[in-house]
């Protein structure tokens, strides 16, 4: 856990021996369960370091999550980014969502393995969710790593954030098109490109990015539209 260790000091985060040993507890238990469930392709110990954990810590130096209280991960997966981050910021909550109950079963279990009490792994679709008086621009950052082109997930996530939140979608280096297409999208929304986070850390080589994307205004309550629309049809 050297990598992750350096760069949670390079990032300001506290790495103490107890925090190291959830974190390694936690990448044993993904790749123990992973042996029969698909959760991730990176089977790698070090790779999982990086491309997990030090990526989904990228959030941790923006001002917007830096402030939040509540966060809500979307298409979670096995935690990313969400979980990380929950570990590191034990006095915010998270919210983990994904649409495959299978893998937020096993999400809650080993959160529950962890013992980590600002973290709950909730099963359903972000389109379903972000309708509901409980979810609706109750958060003050929205994160998503891997789920979907930023226009359809602008739909999935903006939804959630109360105004002057944020949401931050976990990008690689080509982003100039994506950003782009997703202008109409972001506008009809409630939001508004804001800047980028990007990794910068000695000795680690990846080309990821997360966008900021500032909520300037209420979501109109039509969006996001049913189940499986904003991704057939995005708003172009
Ligand atoms: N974010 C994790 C990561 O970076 O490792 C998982 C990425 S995985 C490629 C995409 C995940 O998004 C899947 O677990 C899928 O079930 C979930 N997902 C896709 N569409 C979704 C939706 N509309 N609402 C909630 N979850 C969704």
């Amino acid at each position: 856990m050297e990598v992750l260790r350096q760069a949670m000091v390079a990032m300001g985060i506290e790495d103490s021996r107890e925090r190291i040993d959830i974190f390694s507890s936690y990448r044993d238990l993904v790749l123990e369960w992973n042996e029969k469930v698909n959760l991730t392709a990176i089977r790698d110990p070090e790779e999982f370091e990086v491309k997990h954990f030090v990526d989904s810590l990228l959030a941790s130096s923006y001002p917007g999550f830096q402030k939040a209280e509540k966060v809500i991960d979307i298409g979670t997966g096995a935690g990313f980014p969400g979980l990380p981050l929950a570990i590191c910021f034990p006095e915010k909550q998270f919210v983990l969502v994904d649409s495959l109950n299978k893998r937020i079963r096993i999400l809650n279990e080993i959160i529950q393995n962890l013992g980590i009490g600002n973290a709950v792994g909730i099963h359903g679709r972000a389109e379903d969710l972000a309708a509901q008086e409980l979810y609706r621009e109750k958060f003050d950052v929205c994160l998503s790593r891997a789920v979907a082109d930023l226009s359809v997930l602008a739909e999935y996530c903006l939804p959630f954030v109360r105004v002057s939140g944020y949401f931050g979608a976990y990008k690689s280096e080509d982003v100039e098109d994506e950003l782009l297409g997703s202008k109409k999208a972001l506008k009809t929304l409630g939001g508004r490109f804001h800047s980028s986070t990007k990794m910068s850390l000695e000795g680690v080589h990846m080309n990821h990015q997360i966008l900021w994307v500032e909520k300037i205004a209420h979501t109109p309550a039509k969006y996001p539209r049913k189940a499986g629309i904003p991704s057939k049809e995005p708003i172009k």
